[in-house]
């Protein structure tokens, strides 16, 4: 365990040049390890001020640089204004990558990445990442008070206290603040000090009442429920759907239990998408999606 805190101490530093930038995606290059070789627009477009706004794949396919042969081919997908879409397929189909597409960490091979309708490479590179709030499984573990965690990469907003109670709230956070010592002021790694254990479900609804506070307009879950049991993974649902209003959300995951409730499912098979409907659709199907989750498989 002191191994874990050395861990979560370097992110914390890291951490504090995030701040300073202030662009919540620059951690995941961070995380990743990425130096971006994208290029900015000479003229960059505004984002679009619509109510609603989609984002799209169409055609995309990718190949990492130096690999043999593309991890991604021929995607199309959107993500609608107010609707939940879920990506299901086993490891190495290629669900990160599209992620990392999505919050344009790399640019496709070919095809292109929309917001309704124009090319996201039109739009500043910053400007574009901020419309996105990425959750991954493993992202809410740093040294920082709990209110800092949840309003992570966004500290120089003037929003009220009683939207981080509220998110955490939103997420069944808000149970364990509770118990914290300072609640929302506790610092994360005085409770590893303390002797106290912070769970992965518990680190993975903070992550999530991150995604609640945020005012992205599309939302990524990447795994980011895998440690909830089906009950309290589908009270999260059932909120974050009350919540989601003209946000789109992209869910990732291969637990049917995650998945099944979105409105629209994408089955990524080896770098492409072999099937996409409904739950129901993909069942009666029979098909990669039914295969993937032939156990405790039901339509209802
Ligand atoms: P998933 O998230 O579905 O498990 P990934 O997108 O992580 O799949 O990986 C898809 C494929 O791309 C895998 O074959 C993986 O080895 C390859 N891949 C992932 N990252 C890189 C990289 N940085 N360079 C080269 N190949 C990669």
């Amino acid at each position: 365990f002191p191994q874990a805190f050395n861990i979560m101490q370097n992110l914390s530093n890291s951490i504090s040049t995030l701040y300073h930038n202030n662009v919540f995606v620059k951690s995941i290059f961070e995380l990743f390890d990425l130096k971006s070789s994208l290029k900015e627009y000479e003229n960059p477009l505004p984002i679009p001020s619509d109510n609603e706004i989609d984002l799209e794949l169409k055609n995309v396919s990718f190949i990492y640089p130096h690999a043999e042969k593309n991890t991604l081919t021929n995607i199309s997908l959107k993500m609608p204004a107010g609707k939940i879409i879920a990506v299901v397929g086993s490891n190495g189909a290629g669900k990160s990558t599209l992620i990392k597409l999505l919050c344009r960490l790399y640019d496709p091979t070919s095809g292109s990445v929309n917001l309704n309708h124009t090319d996201i490479k039109s739009f500043k590179i910053a400007d574009y990442q901020k419309q996105i709030c990425a959750v991954f499984q493993d992202f809410g573990k740093y040294n920082v008070t709990v209110a800092e965690n949840i309003r992570f990469g966004d500290i120089h907003s003037h929003r009220e206290q009683v939207d981080i109670v509220d998110a955490a709230k939103n997420s069944g956070a808000d149970i364990f603040i509770d118990k914290f010592p300072q609640k929302y002021e506790t610092t994360m790694g005085r409770i590893f000090e303390e002797g106290h254990e912070v769970s992965i479900g518990q680190w993975q609804k903070l992550a999530i009442a991150r995604a609640f506070y945020s005012n992205s307009r599309f939302v990524v879950l990447d795994e980011a429920t895998s440690a909830l049991d089906a009950h309290a993974e589908k009270e999260l649902f059932d909120s974050f759907r009350k919540r989601i209003g003209n946000r789109a959300a992209l869910i990732i995951s291969h637990r049917q239990s995650a998945v099944k409730h979105a409105d629209y499912i994408y089955m990524l098979s080896e770098g492409e998408i072999s099937e996409s409907g409904t739950h129901e659709e993909l069942v009666k199907l029979k098909g990669n999606y039914y295969h993937l989750f032939n156990e405790n498989l039901t339509t209802d």
